[in-house]
């Protein structure tokens, strides 16, 4: 199963991601995971991504296009994947088909996380990241008191680039530039849209109805 999930920053796209992978049993890449942990780790790559990650605009095509080609082109990613934050522009949608046909692969289903702008709004103030395995919490949904991951001990820690006026920027880069890509896989008939508002249970249930059809 080779798996798209597009969607507001918010909609719940990382947290889905880690559900709907590990029913599928594949590996699930996401590009703003990818660049934070070179942001981190102080790489060539962490530094020219942070300057943009911090304004809340795209890094450029060429740079995310390479990254995410090295990464498709591990063994564990050749029999299927869930890419969540990737493609997020029409020139990315068209480069990841053009590199699939030449591996002789192709997509088969993009799912489309929907909320409305004032539940992305809620989500993305209260979000906190683990800083040790990564897993996501909300304050108020997950009544997160202390800043300790309930699965690990890590610390919690907010993301930069969730304060509120970086938040505001990102989803006009959102309606701009991502928001096409849900006619763009219309119109390639692979595009399934998913109610993403409920319990985080129930969102994973809807996309899991939704992507059985395409299945085996
Ligand atoms: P969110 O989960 O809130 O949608 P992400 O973690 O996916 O945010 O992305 C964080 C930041 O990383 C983006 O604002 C952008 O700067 C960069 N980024 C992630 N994916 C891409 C991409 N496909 N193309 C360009 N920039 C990206
Ligand atoms: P995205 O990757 O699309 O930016 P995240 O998965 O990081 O979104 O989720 C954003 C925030 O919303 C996180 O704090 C997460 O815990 C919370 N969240 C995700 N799904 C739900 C849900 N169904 N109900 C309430 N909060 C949610």
């Amino acid at each position: 199963m080779r798996l798209v999930l597009v969607g507001p920053p918010g909609a719940g796209k990382g947290t889905q991601a880690q559900y709907i992978a590990s029913n599928l049993s594949i590996p699930k890449i996401s590009t703003g995971d990818i660049f934070r942990a070179n942001v981190s780790g102080g790489t060539d790559l962490g530094k020219l991504a942070k300057t943009y990650m911090d304004r809340g605009d795209l890094v450029p095509d060429e740079v995310t296009i390479a990254m995410v080609r090295d990464r498709l082109s591990e063994p564990d990613a050749q029999d299927g994947f869930l890419l969540d934050g990737f493609p997020r522009n029409v020139a990315q949608a068209e480069i990841l088909r053009d590199m699939l046909k030449d591996w002789g692969q192709a997509l088969d289903l993009v799912l489309e996380l929907v909320v409305d702008d004032d539940e992305v709004v809620r989500r993305l103030a209260g979000r906190r990241t683990c800083s040790q395995c990564g897993r996501i919490w909300h304050v108020d949904f997950d009544d997160k008191k202390d800043d300790r991951c309930d699965a690990c001990g890590g610390v919690l820690f907010q993301r930069d680039d969730d304060k509120e006026e970086t938040v505001r920027h990102r989803l006009e880069v959102y309606q701009e530039q991502t928001a096409p890509l849900v006619s763009y896989y219309a119109e390639e008939g692979i595009l399934v849209g998913v109610d993403a508002t409920g319990p985080v249970e129930e969102v994973t249930g809807r996309a899991m109805e939704a992507i059985s059809p395409y299945m085996g």
